[in-house]
């Protein structure tokens, strides 16, 4: 049967990063569950729709189309790689993935992808909520500092003027939004294996993960 690995963990931890690699590795799916969050939001936004009117927001992601084909993100056939990766779309994008209805769509998409292939997927509550019976679970930390300190050098590459300090309390505050949502949190699953990824390399997490998957 298919195969399904779980990576969550807090912003700037390094899950796409890992979680990429290890797909090409293992020639298996792999799914930003956060760009389709992110999808949503920067459709809101496009549209100058209100993201704390929440029932303009979920009539949004009821007739929205997110799509993940040859390593782009689709929204609504349109390729928005780069769009969902603005600033404005991360300091948003928390307030509209704690809308309930919102994470049933997103999740039931996901869950479809998982029942057809073989999928790696990094997210918030992937093996707490949308996969408790994934056949690995990672759930992978770093400090704010090292976290914050991705962000910056990827923001900072796209011409952003910001400081480092306003990357890192955007980063905390999105964590605190993420936290404390009252459905599908963001939380480590009792089963997930935790690995502190705070100054080890790439190589380093990746054959940390390899190690624990036995295929
Ligand atoms: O992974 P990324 O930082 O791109 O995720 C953006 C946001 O999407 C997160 O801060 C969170 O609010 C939301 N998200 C979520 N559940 C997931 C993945 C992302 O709530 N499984």
């Amino acid at each position: 049967s298919n195969l399904v690995i779980a990576v969550d963990g807090p912003a700037g931890a390094g899950k796409s990063t890992i979680a990429k690699i290890i797909a090409n590795n293992l020639g298996i799916n792999y799914i930003d569950t956060g760009a389709m969050y992110r999808a949503i939001t920067y459709k809101c936004l496009k549209n100058s729709i209100d993201i704390n009117n929440e029932e303009e927001v979920i009539k949004i992601a009821k007739v929205t189309d997110i799509d993940f084909r040859d390593n782009n993100i689709y929204l609504d056939s349109e390729i928005v790689n780069e769009e969902i990766r603005t600033m404005e779309v991360s300091n948003n994008v928390s307030n509209v993935a704690k809308i309930k209805e919102v994470r049933y769509l997103m999740v039931d998409v996901q869950r479809e992808i998982g029942k057809r292939n073989s999928v790696i997927l990094d997210g918030r509550d992937i093996g707490s909520y949308v996969f408790p019976n994934a056949d690995y679970k990672f759930y992978l930390v770093a400090t704010p500092k090292e976290r914050g300190s991705r962000r910056y050098k990827e923001l900072v590459e796209k011409g952003y003027d910001i400081t480092l300090e306003e990357i890192i309390n955007d980063i905390i505050k999105r964590d605190e939004i993420d936290s404390n949502r009252d459905f599908a949190p963001l939380v480590k699953a009792n089963d997930a294996i935790e690995i502190d990824t705070t100054g080890k390399s790439i190589q380093n997490v990746v054959d940390e993960v390899v190690s624990k998957i036995n295929m």
